[in-house]
């Protein structure tokens, strides 16, 4: 592919859909991804600023990094967008985009492309810039380019798109006086300056001084704040602090505690930490899910056996107190606990001997006790379930750790902290999600908890595509959240009283082209969508705004309508 006629960009109707303005809550959308209309007069403020500060060098680094991000991510809706159009009509939208992104005229002068050898050169006249234009206010014509953003933009865009290092130079630039910019691309290994030209783009020569900053900093928090970075613990919500800032207390003594909260909000996590803050740090932690051993066995679990204590006790073992000697044991789910077992607890923390089963003599141990429950204990007491004397054993200090639902800001670096493990525990890229995507994970009420967030942060990791963000309905299949990049007016995240309009000059073209009808149309619809809901009908059916015996009625009727059509 190269000059002339074939480079005519083609229509933009399909991009202009995506940007949506949701006046009411104050949000612009370009399909899932959130955008801001900035003025380009803060731009330059902050370019001012930003070459006052820290230089020329380093600011180009920056802004051509900011350009660099906002290309790749739209490289990513290149594709899914026209997966099917020819490679330069699927290449357009970056320069489509970028212009109705506001930030520039672009006019493809020359394209050659082969992303199976990584061939790659494209040329571009570039009219209007904006960089261009507020630089030369600011500062006058200068001797070298000076449209960062703009190159950042191209390069980010081209090399997401071709999957490989593509890297762009300003052959003429409005900023030095010409009359237009122009642009050359072409792989970076091919530019006999490309060491320097690529200290630009790289993330580390940019931030490197930022990350070493950042490592001072954090070891300093490490020092004036060890307990939090000992710990695993995340969280800064007001509702988990509280909970949180009751551990060191507790820490510094051998209290017994007694932690609540619903299923999956953390316990073990907790009981870890108060573990880690403690003096026993370096001693044994010891866990035990008391409801998930069998009554008849928990006993010897928990004490230990003497040999010969019951048939089939070949050796002597000990058990869990024995084994967190000088630690802290933890003991989940005490609720579940039997009658008889509860009073062997009680016997152990009364007088801090344990005895094993079928043993003579008794074993003084020293272990710090951490109870944790999700029963309402006082109920399973009244109901003659739990041992009273027990009960008031190990509620001496209780921490209610609250759910999920209650501590939403925590949602956001929770998530991020289990892409980062789950990631490097299958071996994957840590994938991006989109704006909805979070906007979908901090409306949910998660009933299961820290763990529900855990395991589908784990799913959607396996499940994850390079390149491809991760979006509302990849994390919520079966919940109808819409999709970034089809926002319906029935979607819970659009505003009902601007409802999109959508561009049916676009449509109608598009039809006219392809020779579909409108009958073929309104089936696509209705199939994308059921597709997109994984099969699940009520959830399409809100995605399209109808209801669900809509959906069937027509979904029904198309197929015995095209059916007809055939015969
Ligand atoms: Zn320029």
């Amino acid at each position: 592919m190269s000059k002339d006629s074939t480079l005519a960009l083609p229509s933009d109707a399909d991009l202009r859909r995506l940007i949506h303005f949701s006046v009411s809550d104050g949000r612009i959308w370009l399909a899932g991804q959130r955008m801001v209309l900035v003025h380009t007069a803060a731009l330059a403020a902050l370019r001012v600023e930003l070459i006052r500060n820290v230089g020329l060098e380093q600011t180009r680094r920056y802004f051509t990094r900011v350009g660099f991000s906002a290309g790749t991510s739209d490289a990513a809706l290149a594709r899914q967008i026209r997966s099917k159009a020819s490679l330069f009509d699927m290449f357009a939208v970056g320069p489509q985009l970028h212009m109705l992104e506001g930030s520039v005229q672009v006019t493809p002068t020359h394209f050659e492309a082969d992303p199976a050898t990584g061939h790659y050169r494209g040329e571009f006249r570039w009219d209007n810039s904006w960089e261009a234009e507020v630089h030369k206010r600011e500062f006058g014509i200068q001797h070298s380019p000076v449209c960062w953003m703009l190159v950042g933009y191209a390069s980010g865009y081209t090399s997401a798109l071709m999957g490989h290092s593509i890297i762009y130079k300003e052959k003429h630039c409005m900023g030095c006086g010409d009359a237009h910019c122009d642009i050359i691309g072409k792989p970076q290994e091919q530019w006999s300056d490309a060491k320097e030209l690529a200290s630009y783009f790289r993330e580390e020569s940019m931030l490197s001084t930022l990350q070493d900053l950042q490592a001072r900093v954090e070891s300093l928090q490490l020092e004036t704040s060890p307990e939090i970075n000992r710990t695993q613990l995340i969280g800064r919500s007001e509702q988990f602090m509280e909970a949180y800032k009751l551990l060191h207390p507790a820490a510094e003594t051998n209290v017994t505690v007694l932690l609540t909260g619903e299923t999956g909000v953390g316990k073990e996590l907790f009981a870890r930490a108060l573990h880690d803050l403690s003096l026993r740090a370096k001693k044994p932690f010891v866990a035990i899910n008391c409801a998930a051993i069998p009554q008849d066995l928990i006993e010897s679990e928990l004490f230990g056996t003497e040999k010969g204590a019951y048939t089939g006790a070949f050796t002597s073992r000990k058990g869990r107190f024995e084994r967190a000697e000088n630690g802290t044991l933890f003991l989940d789910e005490i609720g579940e606990l039997s009658l008889q077992a509860q009073a062997k607890l009680l016997r152990v923390i009364q007088d801090g001997v344990v005895e094993r089963l079928g043993a003579t003599i008794n074993r003084k141990i020293d272990v710090r006790l951490v109870a944790a429950t999700n029963q309402d204990l006082e109920q399973a007491m009244k109901d003659g379930r739990f041992r009273a004397d027990l009960f008031y054993r190990i509620n001496v200090y209780p921490i209610m750790i609250p759910p999920l639902r209650k501590r939403r800001g925590d949602i956001e670096p929770l998530t991020a902290a289990m892409l980062k493990h789950f990631s490097s525990m299958h071996n994957k890229p840590v994938p991006v999600l989109t704006d909805y995507a979070y906007q979908a994970l901090r409306t949910y009420d998660w009933p299961g908890n820290v763990r529900e967030l855990q395991n589908i942060v784990e799913r959607t990791v396996i499940l994850s595509k390079p390149n491809r963000p991760i979006d509302a309905q990849d994390i919520f299949p079966t919940l109808g959240f819409p999709s970034g990049d089809r926002i319906t007016t029935k979607g819970q995240l659009t505003n009902n009283d601007a409802p999109i309009s959508i561009d049916c000059r676009g449509l109608l073209d598009q039809l006219n082209t392809c020779g579909g009808s409108l009958n073929e149309l309104e089936q696509n619809l209705l199939q994308e969508a059921v597709e997109r809901a994984g099969g699940n009908l009520s959830a399409a059916a809100r995605i399209l705004g109808i209801t669900r015996p809509q959906l069937s009625y027509r979904l029904q009727h198309k197929r015995t309508g095209r059916a007809r059509d055939h015969e």
